[in-house]
């Protein structure tokens, strides 16, 4: 009776204690103590089996010669099957054994041990690990500690399994959730019904400016840039029921459109019934913006080559025509030869011009332009330029109208440069006005600048593509294409105007004309 009462005060006092344990290591330390204390044992050691090596290891033990603090030095490793401890995770039984000297299985530790209990720690049939005690009297454990083994076994069976799957799901847990917050791609699941967004990132934040409870509930339309996909990516799942880098863009919280490549399927239910849609979204925005400006630049530079060809081209046939027929034509008239002679002059004029801005651009874009700039007076220069498009004007029937100013104030510049800028300037001028149109062309001193004007009433400039004229390469498209070009003057003019440190203004309307002021600073 004495010893059922003390066997129920300590199977309570294990139980109340193990409710407290957290952690399996404190569970089986908690079990040798208490195994010594409350029962008075000499010593008890717990060892748990690891599954994988299939061995018994000693991980808590306590007992006279053992070290108090809890910790075990070399812990011993047991086979299933060897000395008494490795029997009774084979037979899954207790062994008791009266005299060790007389059990083959015992496994000598210590010459003055007797006796031996040991019993299985079990969990759903299968041997989890051991309890074990030896004692230096013989025949010392009877039925009595027996029990108790058993019981404190179960209990803590259960207890250990517990906290096992427990640490289990939270370190698959804290994996899932470290993959999780730290993938740069934003993984997102939207409900199938309704588009309601249920789960996303944390990387949503960076991507988007919305935090991530900003985003949680809304609905995935809400975000799209209007007008909206041509198909969503709920449709585009609903017939194919995955998709892989699927363009959209949405609105980011600053309002500003990003695209993003989706990797996504749908999650269905026991019916085949799309539930759920999982998936990843990638922000591709700036691989768009390059491929757009590659695909540009290789469009313009294609572009270019074929402008210029057909530029000398057109010159060129011109030039042979006309020297043709007057070298066959023995009786041609004088005027009527010099005629042809002035065509082919200015042909071959208009010729050196471009390759002129051709040469230029690639020595611009090389860096190799070296402008001398000189104290310089422009009059001259201007009128020069002037009177050499005169013929070009009239062809076309332009008027050319030039105020240039006299006894002008000098600048410091570079007389062909200036000379290319205003030949490039009034032959756009000519070129962009159509028959009977006018072009003004006007130089004069205006407080501490030089005043250089290009002014005509000719097809005027979208304001769509004014910031671009002065790209290199960059036309605008217009309808008729009868006014060829290459692209390349006005980026001259710029690279000039800069080069002088001259200022460059553009005023131009559709239909009404257009003006380039130039602010050339006079010398102080
Ligand atoms: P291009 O060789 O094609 O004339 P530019 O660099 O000189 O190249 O000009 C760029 C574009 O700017 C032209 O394609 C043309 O459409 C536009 N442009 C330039 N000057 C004028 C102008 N005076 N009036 C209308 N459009 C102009």
């Amino acid at each position: 009776l004495i010893q059922n009462e003390k066997s129920q005060r300590i199977i309570n006092y294990f139980a109340t204690s193990l409710a407290g344990s957290n952690s399996v290591e404190e569970i089986l330390w908690d079990i040798a103590e208490s195994c010594i204390s409350e029962i008075g044992l000499e010593d008890a050691v717990v060892y748990m089996l690891d599954s994988e090596k299939k061995m018994l290891v000693q991980r808590a033990a306590y007992g006279e010669n053992k070290a108090k603090e809890r910790m075990i030095v070399n812990p011993i490793s047991i086979p299933i099957g060897q000395g008494i401890v490795g029997s009774v995770a084979a037979e899954m039984k207790p062994i008791v054994v009266d005299d060790l000297a007389s059990d083959s299985r015992y496994i000598v530790d210590d010459q003055i041990r007797r006796s031996e209990l040991a019993v299985p720690i079990i969990y759903e049939n299968r041997v989890i690990g051991v309890i074990d005690s030896e004692h230096t009297k013989a025949s010392f454990f009877t039925d009595y500690h027996v029990k108790i083994f058993e019981a404190i076994a179960s209990l803590a069976a259960n207890k250990i399994m517990r906290i096992i799957s427990q640490e289990r799901t939270e370190k698959s847990e804290l994996k899932y959730r470290s993959i999780f917050e730290s993938i740069q791609d934003v993984y997102a699941e939207v409900d199938f019904e309704t588009g309601k967004i249920l789960e996303i990132s944390p990387s949503i934040e960076p991507f988007s400016g919305f935090t991530r409870q900003e985003v949680i509930g809304q609905n995935l339309k809400s975000f799209y840039a209007p007008p909206g996909p041509p198909q969503t990516l709920s449709e585009a799942l609903a017939s194919k029921g995955k998709v892989n880098d699927f363009e959209v863009t949405l609105l980011d919280k600053g309002g500003f459109q990003r695209t993003v490549s989706w990797t996504a399927s749908l999650v269905r239910d026991e019916d085949n019934k799309p539930t759920k849609i999982v998936g990843t979204m990638r922000d591709i925005t700036e691989r768009k913006q390059v491929e757009k400006a590659l695909k540009e630049s290789v469009h313009i530079k294609t572009n270019f080559v074929s402008n210029v060809s057909h530029e000398l081209r057109t010159p060129m046939a011109s030039i042979l025509g006309f020297a043709g027929t007057i070298l066959r034509d023995k009786d041609m008239p004088d005027d009527t030869k010099m005629d042809f002679v002035r065509i082919i002059n200015e042909e071959a004029q208009r010729l050196t011009r471009l390759i002129e801005n051709v040469l230029n651009i690639s020595r611009m874009e090389a860096g190799t332009i070296n402008y001398k700039l000189r104290s310089t007076q422009l009059e001259g220069i201007i009128s020069e330029v002037i009177d050499s498009q005169i013929v070009l004007a009239q062809k076309k029937g332009v008027t050319l109208v030039s105020h240039v100013g006299k006894d002008l104030p000098a600048v410091m510049a570079a007389p062909d440069a200036i000379s290319q800028m205003a030949v490039n300037l009034i032959s756009n001028a000519i070129k962009f006005t159509e028959s009977s149109g006018t072009a003004e062309v006007s130089l004069n001193a205006e407080k501490e600048n030089l005043v250089f004007e290009v002014r005509d009433n000719g097809l005027g400039i979208p304001e769509a593509d004014l910031s671009k004229i002065f790209d290199k390469f960059y036309r605008v498209e217009r309808e008729k294409r009868e006014d060829e070009g290459t692209g390349i003057g006005l980026s001259i003019v710029k690279e000039i105007v800069d080069k002088h440190n001259a200022k460059l203004e553009v005023e131009s309307e559709v239909g009404k004309g257009t003006l380039f002021r130039i602010l050339i600073p006079i010398m102080g």
